[in-house]
């Protein structure tokens, strides 16, 4: 089989956010086949012109795999666009194990998540001395099952930085769960459509947080990041401590 499949991260929205090895796979592919609800339809424009582009919101694991098996079959080079980093959320196993039974080639370019553009959005470091040293990336259980050793409300009693997904349409159960581990003060950052022209930040602590994501209407696409990561208080790394010795650079003594 000369075709193959190549997954592609397509990064969290603002279409410059996709690698250039993404990019170029763009360039290069005899078809796509790209999550419509999230990926930008901008990065659409990286492919030749006339490229069949088809979107998955509406096909089955088993229409996806035969559309890719029908472009390999002939040949072709098929990028699979998945939103943000496909490795997260992205239902990519599933694929990979079918294309493996086909044994069709295939491989994966990694994307910046959103849980790093909602970082960016707001300025801030997951991992400070002293505060954290852990990101946790979970989700609510909806539809889909979240095992019981993962609950919300367990997950809390590390109190490290935190990013949620999926989750922001049931914003009440996930705050009365937090509150099973973060003190009420805890400070939580709501993010819309990070990196989207639309993008919006609604800040606030685990006791009023529910009521500002209400009024503000939001219901979906957006990262719920808490921790006190999101304070202001925190001690200074020791990669860039004066009187810190490591591989790339001799300390100085201490004055
Ligand atoms: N693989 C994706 C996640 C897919 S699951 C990634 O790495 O980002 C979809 C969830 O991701 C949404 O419910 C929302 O929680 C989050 N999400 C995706 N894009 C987002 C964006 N631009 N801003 C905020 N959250 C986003």
């Amino acid at each position: 089989m000369k075709g193959e499949v190549i997954f592609v991260g397509a990064g969290p929205g603002d279409p410059e956010l996709i690698t250039l090895k993404g990019m170029r796979a763009l360039g290069r592919a005899d078809r796509v086949i790209y999550a419509g609800s999230l990926v930008n339809p901008a990065l659409l424009q990286h492919c030749r012109p006339n490229t069949p582009a088809h979107d998955s919101a509406n096909l089955t694991l088993e229409d996806v795999i035969k559309l890719m098996r029908e472009g390999v079959v002939q040949g072709e080079t098929v990028v699979r666009l998945h939103t943000g980093d496909p490795s997260v959320y992205g239902a990519i196993q599933e694929q990979m194990d079918a294309l493996a039974e086909l044994s069709i080639p295939y491989s994966v370019i990694p994307g910046v998540s959103s849980v790093f553009a909602a970082a960016a959005a707001l300025k801030r470091e997951f991992t400070l001395p002293d505060v954290s040293q852990t990101l946790i990336l979970t989700r609510m259980a909806g539809r889909t099952p979240v095992p019981d050793k993962e609950d919300l409300s367990a997950l809390a009693q590390h109190r490290a930085s935190m990013a949620i997904f999926l989750s922001v349409q049931d914003m009440g159960q996930v705050v009365r769960e937090l509150l099973q581990g973060y003190e009420p003060t805890t400070p939580i950052a709501v993010v819309y459509k990070a990196s989207w022209p639309e993008e919006q930040v609604i800040m606030g602590t685990l006791a009023n947080i529910v009521a500002k994501v209400r009024t503000a209407g939001i219901r979906k696409t957006a990262q719920i990041l808490v921790g006190d990561f999101l304070n202001t208080e925190y001690a200074r790394s020791k990669l860039y401590d004066p009187q810190f010795t490591h591989e790339f650079r001799q300390g100085s003594p201490e004055q």
